[in-house]
């Protein structure tokens, strides 16, 4: 196709201003630009995190002789030429902008050969061009970026180091994996292959970036509501992860974050989640072109909609249809799915139920029909007023294409949270330290709590939080001042991870090691450690991961090696107390000394450890006094 410089009324009118900051923005760029000329297959390549090589190539359409000069030109596009074009896009590129700004900041080759022409190279040093010349090669496009940055020391200085940056490009072509299923990608990484697919099917894709057993823990939906198809795969109701990077919504192809869908499934699963869990899910959405609006920012993986009320209906009435089991379930669930019969029975929908009529399925309706009738079908509408404030503020995944989550995401407030917090906090205030020694002990109540009289006040010690409380502070004691002897296990516990979490683990490998794990790569994701702390042989390994894991959006501002302390002694507390020591006498008693008479406790959860009564409340109870 032939590439055409916009004219300024038409790129005027374009959300640009693009800035190529990060080795993963190239990669994302060059592999859109291959998607959008009809690749079957692309090959990524990238070396040191994509700093000293980035090389994709393609067996698309290919850039004609004339074309490869043009290509290299900023505003110059074969994707749109009129700003009417604008609305119904389907191209991923559109802006003219990617390959000018990549070449100017990087030693770039482009080696591309059309169907009916030969192969032509064409180079770029930092944006000055070099001479075409003939070259070889099969039909198809080659980029090759170079040292990226080498004439920009203030960016090259921002990057960050090689394994990090490896990770956001793996996380992306994870994305890339998953939102082309029909295409096949390889993407190797200083040598080694990361993803091989195959280009056959949304299933095949799924168990090249998770893992084949993923699809036990899923639900396959296809669901056509509205002239809105939703379809992909979601989490079932036991199946959490804890952090949003297990999160893909495509829309129209595109990778994006939106607000409007995150917070229709953040609702859907309300119900189904604890707190700090999180859905799992690789949705897509196709809506009308002419409904969705791309021209956003290019730095923000977005999009808008017409009518936010119509998606998040749509996509909240499919999800908890879904979850919960009813009967439009079947309707919503993907045909001649091996997951649906289990899936049905699961949620208690007999697969030989008979399936409401699709009254909608395959029809468009106009979006004034459709809001009508979502009315009637769904009570949690997108009004603000009606959703619980920490859904709607809430960033709905955490990554993003353009940056990476742990570098734009807050950690979350949360309004039921806070409160409780406070009003534990208010509890505390009344009980501070006291002189052990004036306590009197009265008994035990329900078989938890000790009561101790002094004066004019009663405590309520809840002796398995104090105990818990007790262990953890010996064991953060210990872990500070403790010789560290690994202890190697029998066999070696081998776990899979996903590219933010790797790159987040490995970054704290050192850590990891000075506390006593032997713990290393095994193979593409996946983590083996093979001796743990001597005196944490007990821990239960999966929670222990699974705890420094969470709330992985939320780790930069917090120093890690302190976290770690913390998350392993509680992780250690948590075991030893399951361990099922029950109290004995004498502990019972020794507990208060132990305590040292610190009534403001918590225990390692955050629960208060001990709460005061005062005799005066007591007599309110009784009338006594008002
Ligand atoms: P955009 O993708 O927004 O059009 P780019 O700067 O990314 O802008 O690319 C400029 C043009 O170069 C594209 O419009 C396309 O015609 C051509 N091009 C770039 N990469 C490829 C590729 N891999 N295969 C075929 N054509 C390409
Ligand atoms: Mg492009």
């Amino acid at each position: 196709m032939k590439i055409n410089l916009l004219a300024a009324d038409v790129y005027n009118k374009i959300a640009a201003g693009e800035v190529v900051d990060r080795p993963y923005s190239v990669v994302k760029e060059l592999v859109e630009n291959a998607i959008d000329a009809g690749a079957g297959e692309i090959t990524v390549e990238i070396e040191s995190g994509g700093k000293t090589l980035i090389r994709v190539t393609d067996n698309g359409g290919g850039i004609a002789k004339e074309d490869l000069a043009l290509a290299y030109a900023p505003h110059a596009t074969s994707k749109i030429e009129r700003a009417d074009d604008l609305f119904g896009v389907s191209t991923l590129g559109f802006r003219g902008e990617a390959i000018a700004s990549i070449a100017a900041v990087s030693r770039m080759k482009i080696v591309s050969k059309t169907a009916d022409g030969e192969a032509w190279s064409l180079a770029s040093e930092g944006g000055a061009l070099g001479q075409l010349r003939p070259d070889a090669g099969g039909n198809g496009t080659q980029v090759t970026v170079r040292d990226l940055f080498f004439n920009t020391p203030a960016r090259l200085k921002f990057l960050k180091s090689d394994s990090a940056e490896e990770g956001d490009v793996t996380n992306m072509m994870s994305r890339f994996v998953l939102s082309r299923p029909g295409i096949a990608f390889t993407y190797i990484a200083n040598g080694k292959v990361r993803y091989r697919s195959y280009g056959d099917g949304l299933a095949s894709a799924l168990a090249v970036v998770y893992g084949a057993n993923i699809l036990t823990n899923l639900y396959e939906i296809d669901a056509d509501k509205h002239g809105i198809r939703l379809y992909g795969y979601i989490g079932d109701r036991n199946f959490s992860k804890p952090n949003r990077t297990y999160q893909s919504l495509f829309i129209n192809g595109r990778y994006v974050i939106n607000q409007t869908v995150g917070a229709a499934l953040t609702n859907a699963y309300a119900g189904y989640l604890m707190k700090r869990q999180y859905p799992f899910y690789v949705l897509f959405l196709e809506v009308p072109p002419e409904i969705v609006d791309v021209n956003v920012h290019p730095n923000k993986a977005d999009v808008r909609f017409a009518d936010n009320q119509v998606i998040y209906g749509t996509v909240y009435s499919v999800v908890s249809a879904v979850l919960d089991g009813n009967s439009r379930a079947l309707e919503y669930l993907a045909a001649d799915s091996a997951p649906k019969a289990a899936a049905a029975a699961e949620t208690g929908v007999s697969p030989m139920a008979e399936p409401l009529p699709a009254a909608q399925k395959g029809q468009t309706m106009s979006l004034e029909e459709a809001k009508k009738e979502l009315q009637f079908e769904i009570p949690p509408l997108a009004s603000k007023a009606n959703i619980p404030r920490r859904f709607y503020d809430e960033e709905p995944a955490t990554m993003s294409v353009h940056a990476p989550a742990h570098e734009q995401e807050k950690p979350q407030e949360d309004d039921a949270f806070e409160e409780n917090k406070r009003l534990l906090q208010e509890r505390e205030k009344k009980a501070q330290r006291v002189d052990p020694a004036t306590l009197v002990y009265k008994g035990e109540l329900f078989r938890t709590y000790l009561i101790y009289e002094r004066g004019e006040e009663a405590y309520f010690v809840d002796q398995h939080a104090a105990h818990e409380r007790l262990i953890y502070d010996k064991l953060r004691a210990a872990m500070e001042a403790r010789a560290v002897i690994p202890q190697p296990m029998l066999a070696p516990y081998v776990f899979n991870l996903n590219a933010q979490e790797f790159a987040f683990l490995q970054k704290n490998f050192g850590i990891l090691r000075e506390i006593g794990f032997e713990i290393e790569e095994f193979g593409s994701g996946t983590v083996k450690v093979s001796a743990v702390p001597s005196d944490l042989i007990h821990i239960d390994l999966a929670a222990f991961f699974g705890e420094i894991l969470s709330g992985l959006e939320g780790l930069r501002a917090i120093k890690l090696a302190d976290l770690l302390k913390d998350k392993l002694a509680s992780a250690a507390c948590k075991a030893a107390v399951k361990g099922g020591e029950r109290l004995t006498d004498g502990e019972v008693r020794s507990l208060l000394e132990r305590m040292d008479g610190d009534m403001g406790l918590k225990c390692p959860h955050g629960r208060p450890v001990a709460v005061l009564v005062k005799k005066s409340e007591i007599e309110k109870l009784f009338k006594r006094i008002v």
